[in-house]
Parts: structure tokens; C-alpha cells; sequence
């Protein structure tokens, strides 16, 4: 993507979606509406519009009649979205997500056509992919489009089948639909109450109640073949691919929105809270679960999300694994975080009165659309399988390398220990090689989850090294001082190395009936053990940080 913002306008963009939110969007009516299981419309459409809010403007590209975000506005955008109310944000990702396959796929008419009903009409998509015996598996997809023919040319297509747990389902004006074709899966962009054409009831959902989901059913609808994305049969699941780094990053940035918001919650009310004597927010054993490690772990998150964005804008291309990498840790920090903050509540925050409650609920969505948790692990571990059998593996040694090298300029980061985490994360792919460990699925996930940790460690401590070096990329969020990003980015590097230390060990024996050989030496196990030194500090550090107290 070669469209950006200028620092400004993403400055004046953020702003004004505060000053909405502030205006137009108080707790009690979100609390309210949530209650209600009501999809705002009216708020929505003015959120769209671009008389008004015009968010949808921000995603378009320049060249059809919108702002032209690139990945990192988008990102930012998302993240102050996701911290108001994750049903909103998910409207307008679903707009975003239904457009999609057009601005990747779709011939120079149809993206000015439909980018441009976006930008000048505020109008709303739908993403029709998910089938009800097609979820994570889109290619098990039964919609089907059948070719119509006129004198042996092919000038329109006749969809059948449903779509299941849609966003903006019931209330959009574009839909874009993956059907099966003569050619293999393809994209049809279907316009709202043409014949045939139907959607179910707003589903009763756990959380993000504010976004329409419903399911669609098409039986013999028709649409001319202009209406085929791209034109061509078959590009459908190479469309959604290809977009899929990018979006993820989206949804990414809905969790770290989202566990930020619930943890800016949690610590004023800790601050206020009096229990024994003292403010809750004075007690270590209380600061150092609920708090500390939630924002350490928003913060790998987010150097993670920014480092994929900034990849993405520099056109380094789609970034699938980056971008899973990026979802896998904020929507699970996230997630976490607002579980948390409910426990930092204490009774309150399982009451409808406190917004924790209701965050915890619409975060639990971001671990499962867009690909879910588990879907992320299998994607992250195959493609980094295959980078370690190329290199013969010295992939994540490679990367450590370049972190002692980090760490040689700037001691003060972590890039050490993160450089632990990558060493040992090399042994135990080797170690799985050697004995075939991933024939076992669970073993092959796991390992997806020590890499994603292990990369956001390193991209954590690239942001600590950038921030202290004041190259931050202009844009970034300034949310916590070098100071405290080095310390948090230290405290999370030292967790990554243990886990990968220590999970490698328990999979290994754990596969093969205990026998662990030498692999507790190869893990560099006793270095990573002396590495945790300092940690309490750490911890101390960003406490500070996080409560608004920097040290003078
Ligand atoms: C509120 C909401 C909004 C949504 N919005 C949209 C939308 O706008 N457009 C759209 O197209 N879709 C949308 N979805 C669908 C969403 O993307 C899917 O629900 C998701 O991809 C998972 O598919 P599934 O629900 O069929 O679960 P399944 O694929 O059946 O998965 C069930 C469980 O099995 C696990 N699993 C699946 N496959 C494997 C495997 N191979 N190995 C190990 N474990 C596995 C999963 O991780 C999960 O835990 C939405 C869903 C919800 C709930």
C-alpha cells in the first residue's frame, strides 16, 4: 500500500474520533445499548459519513476518493476505535473487510465504483466468507455461483447457498460473497434486497452487541458477471489471502484497544480502591499480577503490530506470518488483560455498571474472527517450520545474532536475553526436527505460540532500542517513555526465554517418555535461569510508569 496520512492528519484524525466518542458515546449509553443487544445505526452511518466522522474516508485509497491510510493509520485508527467500543470498530472493519477483495483484486471499474460508494455515499459492506460448515476452512465453502450464458458468453452468475455469523449483516448496503465457481472460489460483490436475497435475525451474541451479526442466504441470486471480482474465476482464496497480513493487523490492533482500555480503567480505580489501609495500587502482589504483566504484554503486542505495519507501508508485501504473529499476541494479551482488569475490579467488575465487564466480553471476539487463536498458532509454526529447514537451522540463530549485535550498541533493551529466547527457540526446532515432533499437532501449535512470543520479544526490544534512540517512527504511539519500554521490554524478554526454556523441555520429554539427552545445555538453560536477575526491578519500573509516576 502507497497510500499514508501525514503525521497531522493522523493526529487531527485520532482527535476527532476522541471528541465523537466523548460527545456522542458516553459509558452508560454503550453499557445501555449493549444491554439493549441494539445495533447503533444512526451512530454508525454518522461514524461513516464523511459529513460527519467520515472513518471509512481514512481507509480508502487516495485515488478514489478517500484519505488513503496506509497499514500504521490504519493500526492507529483501529486501536483508538477498539478503545470506545469494539462493536463499532467491528462495523467499520467489516466495510474495510468487505472491500477488501476489490481494492486487492478487483478490475480498475469495480474499485472506483465501490470505493467510491464508500467514500462518497458512507457506504456499508459486508464480508460474506464464513459459511455454517465452513469456518476456519473456507475452502469446504458450498455457496455456489452458477454461470448464465448468452450466445456461448458468460454474462452473469446465479448464487445459492448461506453465510454464517456475518458482520453488518443485516444493515449493509454491499456485500461482497465467496462462491464456488467453475473456476474454483470467487468473489461476487451483491447489492442488499436484490431477489433472493435474504439475512437472519441479529444474533444473540456474549459480546460486541453494537455489531450487527447475521447470517445471509442467497437462493438463485443473480448478478451480472461485472460483478465478479477481478473478473477472472478462482482468485477468491488467493484474494482473501493476500489481504490477510494486513487485516489481521486490524484485528491486532482491536486487542491491544480493547486490553488497553480495560486496563486505563483498572488503574485509576486502584488508585482510589482502599483495602487494608492503603490504596490497591500501593500493593505489590496486586500491581504485579493484575497490572504489569498485561501492559508488558500490550506493549510486545503493539512493537510487534507497529514493526508489521511499517513493513507493510515500506511495501515489503503481504506479511502473512508477521501479521499473525501481531493477532496471536494482542488479542490473547488483550483478552487477558481485560479478564484482569474485571479481577482488579473486584465484585464491581463483574457488575453490567462497570465497562470492564463489557470489554471483557467484546475482547473475546478477537481471538476468534479473523482467523482464530488456534489458526493462528498453525500458520505461524508451517511457515517458520519451513524457514528452519531451509536455513538449516540457523534461522532463529541468525536472528539472535543480529539481537547481540542490538545488544553490543544499546545493553539496556533485553536484546541479550531476547537473543536467549531465539537461540534456545532454534534448538528446540531442531530438537523437533530430528525426532519428527510436529507429526504431533499439539506440539506443532505450541511451537507456534513460543515463535510468536519469541519474534515479538525481538520486535519489543527494536521498538525499547528505537525509543531510546528517539527513531521512533513518527506516528508511533507514545504511550510509555523510553525509559519504561526498555525496562518493560526486559521484564517481557527474560518471560519469553523461560517459557521457550522451559515448554521446550516439557514437549520434548513429553513426546519421547522423559529422555531430554542435552538439550537442558543446548537451551543455554542455566543463562536464561541467571537472566531473570533485575526482574523485580523491572517490574517496580514500569509500575511506576504505568501509574503515571516516572521516577525524577
Ligand atoms: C461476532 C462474529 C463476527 C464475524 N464476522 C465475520 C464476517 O464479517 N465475515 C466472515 O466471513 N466471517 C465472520 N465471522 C466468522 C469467523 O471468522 C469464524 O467464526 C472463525 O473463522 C472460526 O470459524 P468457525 O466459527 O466455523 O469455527 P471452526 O473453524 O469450526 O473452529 C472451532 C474451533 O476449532 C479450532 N480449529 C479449527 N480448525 C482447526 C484445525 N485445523 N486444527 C486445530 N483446531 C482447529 C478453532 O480454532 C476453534 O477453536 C464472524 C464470527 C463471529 C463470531
Amino acid at each position: 500500500m502507497a497510500n499514508a496520512l501525514n503525521p497531522d492528519t493522523l493526529k487531527v484524525a485520532l482527535r476527532s474520533i476522541d471528541e465523537f466518542a466523548a460527545r456522542e458515546l458516553p459509558d452508560s449509553l454503550l453499557i445501555e445499548l449493549d444491554e439493549r443487544d441494539e445495533f447503533p445505526a444512526e451512530i454508525v452511518r454518522r461514524m461513516s459519513s464523511g459529513d460527519e466522522l467520515g472513518i471509512q474516508l481514512l481507509f480508502v485509497p487516495f485515488e478514489y476518493g478517500g484519505m488513503g491510510g496506509g497499514a500504521y493509520d490504519v493500526y492507529r485508527i483501529c486501536e483508538r476505535m477498539a478503545a470506545i467500543d469494539l462493536g463499532l470498530a467491528t462495523s467499520e472493519l467489516a466495510t474495510f473487510l468487505g472491500s477488501d477483495p476489490i481494492r486487492v483484486g478487483g478490475t480498475e471499474e469495480q474499485k472506483a465504483l465501490y470505493m467510491g460508494r464508500i467514500a462518497k455515499d458512507g457506504a456499508l459492506f459486508a464480508y460474506g466468507a464464513t459459511e455454517p460448515e465452513a469456518g476456519s476452512d473456507l475452502g469446504a465453502l458450498k455457496t455456489v455461483a452458477e454461470p448464465v450464458s448468452d450466445n456461448g458468453s458468460v454474462t452473469g452468475y446465479r448464487i445459492s447457498g448461506a453465510k454464517q455469523w456475518i458482520s453488518n449483516g443485516g444493515v449493509a448496503d454491499l456485500y461482497t460473497i465467496l462462491a464456488m465457481t467453475p473456476g474454483g472460489p470467487s468473489w461476487f460483490v451483491v447489492e442488499a434486497g436484490v431477489e433472493g436475497f435474504t439475512h437472519g435475525h441479529h444474533e444473540d451474541k456474549h459480546g460486541i452487541r453494537l455489531s450487527n451479526t447475521a447470517a445471509l442466504f442467497l437462493s438463485n441470486v443473480y448478478v451480472d458477471a461485472d460483478r465478479l471480482i477481478g473478473g477472472v474465476e478462482g482468485q477468491g482464496l488467493v484474494q482473501a489471502q493476500k489481504v490477510f497480513g494486513y487485516t489481521r493487523l486490524m484485528v491486532a490492533a482491536f486487542g491491544l484497544g480493547a486490553g488497553w482500555s480495560a486496563l486505563d480503567r483498572a488503574i485509576p480505580y486502584s488508585k482510589k480502591r482502599s483495602q487494608a489501609g492503603s490504596p490497591l495500587s500501593e500493593k505489590q502482589g496486586y500491581t504485579h499480577k493484575l497490572i504489569v504483566p498485561h501492559a508488558i504484554a500490550l506493549e510486545a503486542a503493539r512493537a510487534a503490530i507497529e514493526e508489521t505495519a511499517e513493513r507493510i507501508d515500506s511495501g515489503e508485501g503481504e506479511l502473512q506470518i508477521e501479521g499473525a504473529v501481531a493477532k496471536f499476541l494482542a488479542t490473547e494479551a488483550g483478552d487477558a488483560a481485560a479478564d484482569a482488569a474485571i479481577q482488579a475490579h473486584g465484585g464491581y467488575g463483574y457488575t453490567h455498571d462497570y465497562m470492564v465487564e463489557k470489554i471483557k466480553r467484546d475482547v473475546r471476539i478477537t481471538r476468534i474472527y479473523e482467523g482464530t487463536s488456534e489458526i493462528m498458532e498453525i500458520t505461524i509454526a508451517r511457515g517458520r517450520w519451513q524457514e528452519h529447514l531451509k536455513s538449516g537451522g540457523s534461522y532463529y540463530h541468525d536472528r539472535a545474532r543480529e539481537l547481540e549485535v542490538l545488544h553490543a550498541e544499546n545493553p539496556a533493551v533485553g536484546a541479550d536475553v531476547a537473543a536467549l529466547a531465539h537461540h534456545a527457540l532454534a534448538e528446540t526446532l531442531e530438537r523437533a526436527r530430528q525426532e519428527k515432533l510436529t507429526r504431533s499437532q499439539h506440539i506443532l501449535m505450541r511451537l507456534g505460540e513460543l515463535i510468536a512470543l519469541t519474534e515479538g520479544s525481538a520486535a519489543f526490544v527494536r521498538r525499547a532500542h528505537r525509543a531510546g534512540a528517539k527513531q521512533l517512527h513518527e506516528k508511533a504511539s507514545k504511550r510509555l517513555k523510553p525509559v519504561a519500554i526498555a525496562a518493560a521490554s526486559r521484564v517481557n524478554a527474560r518471560n519469553v526465554a523461560l517459557r521457550v526454556a522451559t515448554e521446550s523441555i516439557r514437549w520434548v520429554a513429553g513426546a519421547d517418555g522423559g529422555t531430554v539427552g542435552d538439550l537442558e545445555q543446548r537451551l543455554g538453560i542455566e543463562a536464561i535461569y541467571r537472566a531473570q536477575g533485575g526482574l523485580l526491578a523491572d517490574m517496580a519500573e514500569v509500575t511506576t510508569a504505568v501509574y503515571g509516576r516516572m521516577r525524577a
